[in-house]
C-alpha cells in the first residue's frame, strides 16, 4: 500500500521574518530531497484541508481559538508569544497544518494508505490548550490524536516524539488520558524545561543530556519505548517528527545522525505492523538546519514508504 504525502501551499506563506529559524524553506528542503531521491512521485499526494473548529476544540480552549482568530492580521505581523508571530497567512496555514493530521488519520483508518507524512508548518507540539508557544499555534499531533479517539473511537493511540524539545503541549493535553501512550526523547535541561519528571505511566519521557547521540537515543528507544509499545498494543501510531536533534542542527546539542531517523522509523514501523496493520501518521515538528532536515526527513519517509 502507498504512503500519503500531505502538505499545502499556504504552509509556505506563513513567515515570521528572514532571521527566524522556523522558515518556509524547511518545507522545500524536505520536498527537494524527496524529488531528488525519486521518492516524491511514488507517494500519494493530498492537499491538507482546514481543521474544523470542532476538531480544534477537542484540545484547545474556545477562548484561545477565538483569540487566535481575532489576532490574525490582515496585514503586517503580530506577536502571539516571544518567538511565535502571525502574518496574514499564518492562520490559514495553521488550520491546514492541523487539518493535515486529521486527514491523515482518516486516510490510514480508511485503509486508503498504510501511513502518512505531513510536511506542514507551523509545527504544533509546544502549543498548549490555551497558549501559543515555541513557534507552535495549534497542537497538530494532539488534534490528530483526539480525532482518532473521538471520531474513530480508538481506545489506544501512541504518540512518539523524537524532536529535540519536549512536547510539553502534547503531554499536558493527554496527561490524564490513559488511552494515549506518549513516548519521547528530548535534550534536558533545555527548552521548554519540563518533561523529565512526568511521574506518569503513560508518559514515557527519556531526557537526554547535551552531547548524547545515536547510542543514547537507540538505547532509550530499545529499552523504554519499544517494550511499552508492545504491551500497549496501539491501534494507531502518531509521530511528532522533529529533526532538530541532528548533529548538524545548531538549535540543540544532541548528535543524532541521518541513519538514526531511518533506524527509529524501522523500529516504529515494525511495532505498527505487529499492532495496527502498519498505521502510522507522522507530522513535521522541528528541524532547522535545512540540509540535515531534508536528508533526515527523506530517510524517515523512505522507510515509511518501504521503497
Ligand atoms: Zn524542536
Amino acid at each position: 500500500m502507498q504512503s500519503a504525502y500531505i502538505s499545502h501551499p499556504l504552509c509556505l506563506k506563513h513567515d515570521m521574518g528572514t532571521h527566524h529559524p522556523e522558515t518556509p524553506a524547511r518545507i522545500s528542503a524536505i520536498e527537494d530531497q524527496l524529488i531528488a531521491s525519486g521518492l516524491f512521485g511514488y507517494l500519494r499526494h493530498y492537499d491538507a484541508p482546514e481543521a474544523t473548529r470542532e476538531q480544534l476544540l477537542r484540545v484547545h480552549d474556545a477562548q484561545y481559538v477565538d483569540q487566535v482568530f481575532a489576532t490574525a492580521p490582515k496585514q503586517g505581523v503580530v506577536e502571539l508569544d516571544g518567538d511565535t508571530s502571525m502574518n496574514p497567512y499564518t492562520l490559514p496555514a495553521a488550520l491546514r497544518a492541523a487539518g493535515a493530521g486529521t486527514l491523515a488519520v482518516d486516510a490510514v483508518m480508511a485503509g486508503e494508505v498504510e501511513n502518512a507524512f505531513c510536511n506542514i508548518r507551523p509545527p504544533g507540539h509546544h502549543a498548549e490548550r490555551g497558549q501559543a508557544m515555541g513557534f507552535c499555534i495549534f497542537n497538530n499531533i494532539a488534534i490528530a490524536a483526539a480525532h482518532a479517539l473521538t471520531h474513530h473511537g480508538l481506545q489506544r493511540v501512541a504518540i512518539i516524539d523524537f524532536d529535540v524539545h519536549h512536547g510539553n503541549g502534547t503531554e499536558h493535553m493527554f496527561h490524564e488520558e490513559p488511552r494515549v501512550l506518549m513516548c519521547s526523547t528530548f535534550q534536558h535541561p533545555f527548552y521548554p524545561y519540563c518533561g523529565a519528571d512526568s511521574n506518569n505511566q503513560h508518559m514515557l519521557n527519556v531526557p537526554l543530556a547535551a552531547g548524547a547521540g545515536s547510542a543514547e537515543f537507540r538505547a532509550a528507544v530499545t529499552d523504554v519505548w519499544l517494550p511499552a509499545l508492545y504491551v500497549f498494543q496501539p491501534q494507531l501510531l502518531l509521530i511528532s517528527a522533529g529533526f532538530d536533534a541532528h548533529r548538524d542542527d545548531d538549535m540543540s546539542s544532541l548528535r543524532f545522525m541521518d541513519s538514526d531517523y531511518a533506524w527509529v522509523t524501522e523500529q516504529l514501523k515494525t511495532v505498527a505492523e505487529q499492532c495496527c496493520a502498519g498505521r502510522i501518521v507522522s507530522l513535521l515538528e522541528g528541524g532547522y538546519e535545512l540540509y540535515s532536515l531534508g536528508r533526515s526527513a527523506m530517510q524517515h519517509i523512505k522507510v515509511l514508504s518501504g521503497l
